[in-house]
């Protein structure tokens, strides 16, 4: 089966051969690879040793974003969330149940936000600490730049997070040019081509050491996370962690540096958008984003509006022919989501492009009615 979902993504054999050993985690034969992979992660963000940590957790991407926003945003503190996607009211909703309260700045889902934007809506509020932002907003496709956004607020003298789950490996992040940002995140899945299981923020260590205690949450508190790594060694864990997906996690870094690092996946992942959006609209199926405004790691495509069509019935004669998206959507029109992430070659797109025209044509759907 081929995934064309924007996580869990297509992984390679060798990433999941690494699951199928028995590890402890505290082995001495584990702890130097685990702190090797908290090295590279660092490297790639950016990151110099002595200044910058990668302070991981078990789990899922939300509850990164849910761990930086009670690192970071004091208790009283109030974060403006650029609000263009999905992906965004997540933040809100994490942020809101975490106590915080959290500023909503409306952009149009079909385009990322402005530097301008951003400047405004901080110079009006002078209460916002933080920005919380969506690098690539997974529910549209569009891009939201950390490097735009965060000249704003470090000209306005606040603190930037990054939600970079579905970005980060594919699109470039460079934490050291971005001395304003707290946190950046992202998942051993998605563009790593990891399994599922572990997350990842990035962090300015002396920020990190600051707000250590102050989550209201010891689970989620990234400073603990960082006072636990000096005190007990950066190859130790404070719970079990998932410990074949970190194993699996070092292969898919080597798959990463053999392919030729982020250029090189960005590159892998615009071709199979740019084959994917072709080959749709030859299909007659129309995108939702306007072509200067689609990122690389998913298309989403209208609908057709035609009585046979069902979303449920597409994507079981898609899984027919051997392709799974998602069976779902979160714009606010009905529209069809692909991801073009994940161990996925140009080829597997242009199968995936006819069985998109067999499973239409199964529906009995024209060209002209999609
Ligand atoms: C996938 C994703 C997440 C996290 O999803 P989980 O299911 O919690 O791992 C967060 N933000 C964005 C933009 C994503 O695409």
């Amino acid at each position: 089966m081929l995934l064309l979902t924007p996580g869990p993504v297509q992984t390679r054999p060798e990433t999941r051969a690494a699951m199928a050993a028995d590890i402890a985690p505290w082995d001495r034969d584990f702890a130097p690879e685990y702190i090797r992979i908290r090295e590279r992660v660092r490297d790639l963000a950016g990151g110099r040793a002595g200044v910058h940590a990668t302070l991981p957790l078990q789990g899922a991407g939300h509850m990164m974003v849910e761990a930086a926003i009670r690192t970071f945003v004091p208790p009283a503190g109030r974060l403006l969330v650029p609000n263009n996607g999905t992906y965004a009211d997540r933040i809100i909703r994490l942020a809101r149940e975490a106590g915080r309260d959290p500023v909503t700045l409306p952009v149009p889902d079909t385009r990322g936000v402005t530097a301008q934007e951003i400047a405004d809506a901080l110079a009006a509020d002078p209460t916002l600490s933080h920005v919380a932002m969506v690098y690539s907003e997974t529910g549209s496709g569009i891009l939201n730049d950390p490097a735009v956004v965060g000249e704003a607020v470090r000209a306005a003298g606040r603190r930037l997070i990054v939600d970079a789950v579905s970005a980060f490996g594919a699109l470039p992040f460079d934490l050291s040019a971005q001395p304003e940002c707290d946190a950046v995140l992202f998942t051993s899945n998605k563009c790593f081509e990891g399994m599922p299981g572990i997350g990842f923020a990035v962090c300015p260590i002396e920020r990190a050491r600051e707000r250590a205690g102050k989550a209201g949450s010891w689970c989620f508190d990234l400073g603990d996370v960082l006072l636990h790594a000096e005190r007990s060694g950066w190859g130790s864990f404070r719970f079990t962690p998932p410990v074949q997906a970190l194993s699996a996690f070092g292969v898919a870094l080597d798959l990463y540096d053999r392919e030729g690092g982020q250029p090189a996946r960005l590159a892998r992942y615009t071709e199979n958008m740019r084959l994917l959006r072709a080959g749709a609209e030859r299909l007659g199926l129309r995108p939702y984003l306007d072509a200067a405004h689609q990122g690389p790691i998913i298309l989403t495509l209208h609908q057709p509006d035609a009585p046979g069509f069902t979303l449920q019935g597409f994507v079981d004669a898609l899984k027919r022919r051997g392709v799974l998206i998602s069976n779902f959507f979160t714009t606010k029109t009905p529209t069809i989501r692909i991801g073009c992430i994940g161990a996925v070659t140009p080829d597997d797109i242009r199968r995936a492009v006819d069985a998109m025209a067999g499973a239409l044509e199964e529906q009995g759907i024209t060209r002209r009615a999609a």
